[in-house]
């Protein structure tokens, strides 16, 4: 699938994050390695929400927290507000990092069992350091009032400890951790694939409401199509460490380019995707990261494959005449641009 060409937003003056030529790959066996993301760009506008869909093992979650760091990719570069953050260091390193929070998807198991809530939600605040912080009716005034934000009673609540919520209101507590730096990135990993259905709506409408309170950028990676396609601006598609399609989340999902991104709506039973994509299968398994199909990584799954996907690798190219799509695919189910 995908690799080599970009998809990057030209001249637009709102990009926050800016992600080039990304690679992240981790030692495996003697000599082997795990190919976890392979060459990956593109970028992030200021005050939107990315989705980060595909199947799981498809790297989107070692692409965003490679965003931050956490791991070091083995190359490339990531840049937030046109500073390299594979260049920082030590403390310029410790300056950036309360920008960009995390929130984790098994909400329970991410709270610190022992400690009260008011404690788990201030816990940044020790950690990193603020020098806001240094003044402490800062500090309790934020965190009363991030805790009604999200919805819980700070005066019940913050002497509680987690095992005596829910797992939604866990999430809860999750949130008004990750904002309590005043953070302008939140990388959200699949934030309500570990709850109940009838909870989950009410964490993406908190999402929400916090990310226009707040003025937060989303990251939001989810296996889940009809999720991310409820709450992005934009989307990406990945497959086997590869960005497949990305783009205008509304376009994508009327006009799919890609066979993967097709195969994968076509098995969403979602009556709002209007598009007919049934004639998409996704059959067999995902191969190994370890060792990852040559040409496009998509070919031995991929309906559509011709010999030149056996031993090319496609380029990202844009949709003709649309604004913000881009595939990486030698047939693509729409008209791209030539290169
Ligand atoms: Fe990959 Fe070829 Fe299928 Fe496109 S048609 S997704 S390049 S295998």
């Amino acid at each position: 699938m995908a690799g080599s060409g970009t998809a990057h937003l030209r001249d637009d003056p709102n990009i926050l994050l800016r992600v080039e030529n990304l690679v992240v790959e981790f030692p495996a066996g003697r000599k082997g390695k795990v190919h976890a993301v392979s060459d990956v760009s593109f970028d992030v506008k200021e005050g939107e929400t990315l989705g980060l869909v595909g199947e799981s093992g498809c790297g989107k979650s070692t692409t965003a927290k490679a965003v931050i760091q956490i791991p070091t990719p083995t190359s490339g570069h990531v840049y937030y507000n046109g500073t390299d953050l594979a260049a920082l260091r030590g403390e310029d390193m410790r300056r950036m990092r309360p920008e960009v929070q995390m929130i984790f998807q098994d909400p329970i198991s991410s709270l610190n069992p022992r400690r009260k809530v008011r404690d788990i939600v201030s816990e940044g605040v020790r950690v990193w350091g603020s020098s806001k912080a240094a003044a402490g009716s800062f500090t309790q005034d934020r965190i009363n009032e991030l805790i009604e934000a999200v919805g819980l009673d700070p005066v019940a609540a913050g002497e509680r400890r987690p095992h005596e919520f829910s797992g939604g209101q866990c999430q809860r507590i999750s949130v008004a951790r990750a904002l309590v730096l005043d953070p302008k990135i939140v990388i959200c990993d699949e934030p309500v694939s570990a709850l109940d259905v009838s909870v989950q709506a009410q964490i993406l409408n908190l999402l929400e409401d916090m990310k226009q309170r707040y003025g937060l950028t989303l990251l939001f990676i989810s296996h889940d199509l009809s999720v991310v396609k409820n709450v992005s601006d934009r989307v990406m598609v990945m497959y086997l460490g590869k960005m497949c399609e990305i783009g205008d989340g509304d376009h994508i999902y009327e006009r799919p380019a890609h066979p993967y991104t097709r195969a994968l709506l076509s098995a969403v039973p979602d009556a709002s995707v209007e598009i007919e994509v049934d004639d998409e299968v996704l059959a067999g398994e995902l191969p190994s990261p370890i060792n990852p199909p040559s040409g496009c990584r998509f070919h031995t799954r991929c309906s559509s494959a011709q010999e030149v996907c056996r031993t090319t690798e496609p380029q990202v190219r844009q949709l003709v005449g649309v604004e913000d799509h881009w595939v990486a695919c030698h047939f693509p189910h729409e008209t791209v641009v030539e290169i």
